[in-house]
Parts: structure tokens; sequence; C-alpha cells
């Protein structure tokens, strides 16, 4: 007999116990039932599938989009024991992985949607025993989500082959279409859909018209001691502002897809380990990092989305201690943005019209940030936070400008 899941959670994973509506998931995964959980970042989803890989009998198969994010999870489960293997392209010891899967010997098996979804792997699973599919960042297989990855829609037939082992969708994306996209293509019941809340109260969201970037964001770090991230809009401006921020004497880098593998990598250590650096990074940098403590994320200019914004603001206060997000943004970012919507394929101008437009409301708005996000989310929160800039200090007047309208009507 395996011991029971409080158990499991504490003796393995050292929790005292389950957040949020992490036991509800987990809860469904052991009675074999198809479930869609979607629970914002930090909230724990990795934990809703290692544990029932830990629990129950045969080995749980996690579809995965990036291979760092992959590393990243298995080096942790390997950490508290759980018997865990990836078969990537740079995995070397494949031959041995294939072996302890047959063998009933692996608890997780990380895999990427191109090989999850190819014959070969196909077949190894039927040599095995499967106990349970997650597919993490399932808002890939849809193409209103901000990342479709053509990949994750070739998952079905490999799902529907085993129809007797539960599959486990997670994502932090919630809006209605990809929710459904979700349930549709991954087959799983409206009944499975689980949503956690994606109130984070501890932290404060402000927003600034952009006016001497350089200036405010030395102001801005010069009042917070904790670690903090600026996402910056590309490379050239990641190392730009890096520089720039350096020179106030708090320790900065930079990271962005463009530096080499060794210096990312040690940027990206170092971060982690310090209680003080800023981090200047395009959006490369947070997937899959996990540090508590982090004080600030400050955008330098307007995120892709609402779901990116909520995405990598909520890498800030994990550790639910007071944290601030904060959003600098001019008229021209939604010129840019304009742009880069004529260039795109007509059928996808809808989408991202829509998302300008909700981040236009939410940059413009006179009235409660956090409520803007949530109702984002279809939560019906309280219409006033007391913890964002214009709860905190609402402005004399709503200003009408409309600038996202404006620009994408010109
Ligand atoms: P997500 O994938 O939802 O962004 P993770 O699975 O990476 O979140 O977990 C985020 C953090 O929360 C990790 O540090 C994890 O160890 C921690 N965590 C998960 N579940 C619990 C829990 N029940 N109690 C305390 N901490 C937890
Ligand atoms: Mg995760």
């Amino acid at each position: 007999m395996r011991p029971d899941i409080p158990t499991l959670l504490h003796d393995i994973f050292g929790f005292p116990a389950f957040r949020g509506v992490q036991e509800q998931v987990v809860g469904r995964i052991m009675a074999g039932q198809p479930t869609l959980a979607i629970m914002p970042t930090g909230a724990g989803k990795s934990l809703c599938y290692q544990l029932p890989a830990v629990a129950l009998d045969g080995c749980c198969v996690v579809v995965s989009p990036l291979i760092a994010l992959m590393h990243d999870q298995l080096r942790a489960a390997q950490a508290v024991g759980i018997r865990a293997a990836s078969l990537t392209s740079v995995d070397a010891d494949w031959r041995e992985t294939q072996d302890r899967l047959r063998n009933g010997d692996l608890d997780l098996l990380y895999v990427a949607p191109e090989r999850a979804s190819g014959e070969a792997f196909r077949t190894l699973l039927r040599a095995a025993k499967i106990a349970l599919f997650a597919i993490d960042e399932a808002h890939c297989v849809s193409e209103w989500g901000h990342d479709f990855r053509p990949d994750y829609r070739l998952l079905r037939p490999l799902l529907d082959e085993f129809p007797d082992v539960p599959r486990l969708a997670l994502t932090a994306t919630a809006d209605h279409h990809t929710r459904d996209d979700i349930l549709v293509q991954l087959g799983i019941p409206r009944e499975g859909l689980i949503i956690a809340g994606f109130d984070r109260p501890n932290i404060r969201y402000a927003v600034h018209p952009r006016d001497g970037l350089a200036r405010q964001l030395s102001d801005l770090i010069a009042g917070q001691t904790g670690p903090g991230i600026v996402y910056a809009p590309t490379r050239a401006a990641t190392e730009k502002l890096a520089e720039t921020l350096g020179k106030t004497g708090r320790p900065t880098r930079a990271y962005h897809a463009g530096l080499d593998p060794r210096t990312r990598a040690a940027n990206q250590a170092a971060f982690i380990a310090s209680e003080d650096m800023v981090m200047v990074a395009t959006i490369a940098f947070g997937m899959g990092i996990d540090k508590p403590d982090v004080r600030f994320v400050a955008h330098a200019a307007l995120p892709k989305s609402i779901e990116g914004y909520y995405q990598e603001s909520g890498r800030a206060g994990r550790d639910g201690e007071p944290a601030e997000a904060h959003l600098f943004w001019g008229a021209d970012d939604f010129a840019r943005a304009r742009q880069r919507i004529g260039e795109l394929d007509p059928l996808r101008q809808q989408g991202e019209r829509a998302r300008i437009t909700a981040l236009g409301g939410l940059v413009e708005t006179g009235t409660c940030r956090r409520a803007i996000l949530l109702r984002h989310f279809g939560e019906n929160p309280s219409p006033t936070c007391g913890n964002c800039d214009n709860c905190l200090n609402p402005p004399p007047s709503i200003d009408a400008t409309q600038t996202a309208r404006k620009f994408l009507s010109a």
C-alpha cells in the first residue's frame, strides 16, 4: 500500500497543506476524472500532477512546451526523490529512460509535444503502464491563446488511444475562448473545468505614462530593496536599460534569447541567488523560474496581452509578501501594435485587436486596475481593491482620450 495523499504531500513535497484548488484537482485525478485546471502562475500547478504521479501505480506523462522548463521541473522533482526523466533532444540517456518506463521504474516522464504526438512514442507507451497524461501550458493548443503551438493539436489521438488514462490539462490562461478551445481540443468535458481565483491581493498594481523611462525606472528601483524584474520590449533595449539602471548602484543584469547560453544561464542563476538584483529581460525570462521573493515587476512598454501581463507581473510576490507591479506605457506602444496587427494574416487580426483594446482599457482606466484584470478572467470582483494606484490615489477625472481605440481605428 502506498501512503495516503496528505502523507505524500507532507513527506515528499514538504507542504503542510494544499493550496486553493489543488486538493480538488488532485482528488479528481485520483478518481480518474479528466480535468482542465486553470490556475494562476505560482498557484502550484505542478503539484497537481506530480503528487498523483507518485500516488498512482504507473507513470505520468507530462507534455511541456519548453526544454528549459522541463529540465527545471525535472531537477526539482528528482531533488525530492521522485523517479523522473525526460525524453528530449538534449537527453543522452534515452535507452535507460525507455527501459525504466517499461519496467515501471518511473513516476514522471517529461516530453515535448512533437515527440508525444509521434508514432514511436505511442508504441513505447503501449509497452508501459501509464497512470496520467498531464498537458502543461495547455493554452498552447488554442489559436486564441498567446502561445499557439500546432503540435499540441496532435496530442488528441495519443490521449484517445488510452481512454482509461485520465488527462489533466493545466494553464494560467483563462479567457473563455481559450478555455473552450482546450476542452474541445483535448476532449475534456465541461464538468471537468476547475478555475482557481485569479486575485493576487499582495501585488500592488500601478500604471504610468512613460515620461523619461530611464529616470522613472531608476526612481522605482531606488525605492525598492528586494529583487525585481524589468521587462523590456526588445533584446537591444534590455542591454541598454541594464547598463543605465546599473548606474544606480544596484546589481543589474540582462536576459534575452539572443545571449549565449552560458551567459544566460549565469545571469539567471545569479538572479535566483540574489536578494537585490534587478534583471532586465525580454519575456523569454520567467517561464518556469521559481523565485518566490521577487518584490517588483516593471514593464517598460505595453505587454502583448492582459494574459501576458498577468502572467509576467505575477512573478512578483509568489511568497505572498507585499510586491509591486508597474506598467509604463506610451501612445507609441499602441501605434507599434497597430502596425504589427496590420502585417498579420487577416484571420488573426481580430484576436490581436481585441487583445490591444483590452490593454487600452487597463492602462487608461481611472478605476480599479485589479477589477479590470479580474473581470478579464471572468471573475466578478469588488469594484475597488484598495491596493492599486487608482484605488489608493483616485484620479481627479477620468481621461477619456481612449488612446487605444483612437490609434486602432485611425
Ligand atoms: P505554477 O506552475 O502554477 O506557476 P508551480 O507549480 O511552479 O506553479 O509552483 C509555484 C510554487 O508554489 C513552487 O515554489 C511550489 O513549490 C509552491 N507550492 C506548490 N504547492 C504548494 C503548497 N501546497 N503549499 C506551499 N507551496 C506550494
Ligand atoms: Mg507551471
